[in-house]
């Protein structure tokens, strides 16, 4: 086997003191892994991750979710200010807004104090997606962020009125204009608009810097202290929606992990993404059909699909080969200097289940992409013996 890095994830939920070693020892017997990342708040259960993980040789880092919690505090900050300055009512951290995110830095700082791990991996370190809807997509015009600006270079006023005016423009297309510009969505064209439309541009690369500024922090402080980071990113073809850029994130961490989930429901799982995008649209122009959309999609994904409506995206999920795709673009988009360890979907729960068979094709597909590792996400506890076993044969056998 090529030295192909495996990660998996693990949340406090399924732990309790006294299962540790049990809950590793069941997953190394299946499938050794190299990487361990754990979202654990208990002390106690986090110094028993720390010591298994060490005995086995393999690396431990703390996951941290940054700018919001998911399932988060009623009382988390809302900060965000949307299009038309208003305030969104959402527990989201401006990442411009300075009294946050050095309490951020200050307890990332107390946790690489404290415990004897290999480093950070950092998770919604972004702006909102999709999946909270445009008016939550689409910020942040707060002070904060107008001052960031303006030492950018970059006049927040003038762009937040072009994209309203772009919004606008999406509103008041008609039938005709639709069907043209189903005819023209190709990936290339699609950026090619996009990027030279400069309150466009600016928007994307004021909220891109905003969060590889964040990052730029982090990584400053992990690597005085001799660790690593790593970061749980969106895919390539949603992550300039979100503020991550790629290109110039890879120059700030040690490696990445692509979310290429394409089965879940949920922020982050492509599915819920793409579609939530898709019915925010309809919602500023009816006339734009599923019909249509799912074309432009397609257009864009540069996938074949065929769905007859938006929900069935969501029921059946999104073709494994996406997998290959979307890591392609990440190890292009990073010119191959940082490793890609494609995060792919091997869960059982109510809501996504992953077949053995499925699991397989997302690590063969990953492989074919140029990926240097995979992270089996999200709980491994939630990922059964069965797919463990065939994930280590897809693994071995593709050398
Ligand atoms: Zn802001």
């Amino acid at each position: 086997m090529k030295n192909l890095s495996v990660g998996i994830q693990l949340l406090e939920d399924s732990l309790v003191f006294g299962n540790v070693e049990k809950v590793f020892s069941r997953v190394w017997d299946l499938l050794p892994f190299t990487h361990v990342l754990v979202s654990i708040q208990n002390p106690r259960l986090l110094d028993a991750c720390i010591k298994e993980a060490h005995e086995k040789d393999v690396d431990i880092y703390i996951w941290k979710q940054i700018f919001h919690k998911i399932g988060g505090e009623d009382d988390a900050p809302r900060q965000l200010v949307g299009l038309n300055l208003e305030p969104i009512h959402k527990s989201w951290i401006c990442p411009n807004n300075k009294e946050s995110t050095e309490s951020i830095m200050e307890e990332l700082r107390l946790l690489l104090n404290n415990y004897d791990v290999d480093g950070l991996f950092i998770d919604v370190f972004r702006y909102p997606s999709p999946y909270d809807g445009l008016i939550s997509m689409l910020t942040c015009f707060c002070n904060s962020c107008m001052t960031k600006a303006e030492e950018m270079g970059i006049d927040l006023e003038k762009t937040r009125r072009g994209i309203k005016g772009f919004m606008e423009k999406i509103q008041k297309l008609y039938i005709g204009e639709i069907i043209s510009l189903k005819e023209r969505f190709s990936r290339p064209n699609v950026f090619h608009y996009l990027l030279q439309n400069s309150e466009i541009l600016d928007f994307l690369k004021f909220r891109s810097h905003s969060i590889n500024h964040f990052v730029k922090n982090v990584e400053q402080l992990v690597k005085e202290s001799g660790r690593k980071l790593g970061l749980d990113v969106f895919p390539p073809s949603l992550s300039w929606l979100v503020g991550q850029d790629y290109s110039i994130l890879k120059d700030n961490c040690n490696w990445m992990k692509p979310m290429i989930y394409c089965s879940g429901l949920g922020p982050a799982c492509m599915p819920t993404e793409i579609v939530s995008l898709a019915r925010e649209l309809q919602k500023l122009n009816q006339r734009l059909s599923d019909e249509d959309l799912i074309y432009m999609i397609s257009q864009f994904l540069e996938l074949q699909l065929s769905y007859k409506n938006l929900n069935e995206i969501e029921t059946k999920g999104l073709p494994e080969e996406l997998v290959r795709l979307e890591t392609m673009r990440a190890k292009e988009a990073v010119e191959k200097r940082i490793p890609i360890y494609t995060g792919i979907e091997a869960v059982v729960t109510d809501t996504c289940s992953i077949s053995p068979r499925k699991a397989e094709s997302y690590v063969k597909n990953a492989i074919e992409g140029g990926a240097d590792g995979i992270v089996v996400s999200w709980d491994i506890e939630l990922v059964p013996d069965e797919t463990l076993k065939i994930i280590r044969k897809a693994l071995t056998s593709s050398f």
